[in-house]
């Protein structure tokens, strides 16, 4: 009898223990969900920044210097005339790094705030995400060594080896326009230069804007052949923050039209803003 007092009493103890983990956990998880739900917008006023994820490794766009620390380039640029708009001041900017593949599960966990990171607005993506207006235009494009018989996308045949960084456009895309070739997939842009400099493929391809950064850092390439697809660059944020959206929209609007745009355009690309 007193064993079986003995058992029951340790069933009680183990039940109570596990009723009360669950509460914790539903608890946190709670707070969790609520944090989740929460307007990013107001989000961003209580917190007094703006968290938004950027590339470290895309020269031009968001590239970070090994000497200061610091990121730069135009996404860089633009991200903190967005803070200045809509937070009030321009050091309200805190950057985070993402990759083509980690950004949208950083912005859905609640990492980021929002995407400035060389992210072209496609319909795919817009089931996931809410984008700004366009603030950039690019095209697909391939980076090549200086001589090679590579000259478009037609030259890329069965045996040619691509490369294209996880989860872009870029690697969707060239899939389509040169089903026979070898598309070899990397982390990120960096890794994805040191493999063709290294010889693993005959070309990177990827928007324009982003190999020219790489071909103004090593002059033995270039890009060649036209552009072969459209990417408007947009701002990423959660789907359903629509006043962040348009908050973000009014501070693209407002930098383009008092100049702030176009001298970043000037600073970064080189060239004038296409009107
Ligand atoms: N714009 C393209 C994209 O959004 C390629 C650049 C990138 O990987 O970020 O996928």
């Amino acid at each position: 009898m007193s064993r079986i007092k003995k058992l029951l009493s340790i069933g009680f103890i183990s039940l109570a223990a596990i009723l009360l983990l669950a509460a914790c956990g539903g608890k946190e998880s709670s707070s969790g969900t609520s944090k989740d739900s929460k307007n990013t917008l107001e989000a961003i006023k209580d917190n007094d920044k703006i968290v938004f994820g950027v590339k470290t490794d895309t020269r031009l766009f968001g590239l970070k210097n090994p000497s200061s620390g610091d990121i730069e380039g135009f996404d860089i640029d633009i991200a903190k005339q967005l803070a200045k708009d809509i937070a009030g001041d321009e050091n309200k900017a805190e950057f985070k790094e993402v990759t083509s593949k980690t950004r949208i599960p950083m912005l859905q966990n609640g990492d980021i705030d929002a995407i400035v990171a060389t992210m072209t607005i496609t319909d795919e993506r817009k089931k996931e995400v809410d984008f700004s207006n366009v603030y950039f235009e690019a095209g697909q494009s391939l980076l090549v060594k200086k001589g090679s018989a590579i000259k478009s996308v037609k030259d890329l045949k069965k045996g040619t080896k691509v490369l294209a960084v996880k989860g872009s456009t870029s690697s969707q895309n060239i899939r389509e326009k040169a089903p026979n070739a070898t598309v070899l997939e990397f982390e990120n842009y960096a890794e994805a230069f040191t493999a063709l400099k290294s010889g693993q493929g005959e070309a990177l391809t990827t928007d324009n804007a982003i190999l020219y950064g790489m071909a103004d850092e090593n002059k033995d390439y270039q890009l060649t052949g036209k552009t072969f697809t459209d990417e408007p660059y947009g701002i990423a944020v959660k789907k359903g923050q629509s006043e962040l959206v348009k908050e973000i929209n009014a501070s693209l609007k407002k930098m383009k039209s008092d100049g702030r745009y176009d001298e970043i355009y000037k600073k970064w690309i080189k060239e004038d803003p296409e009107q």
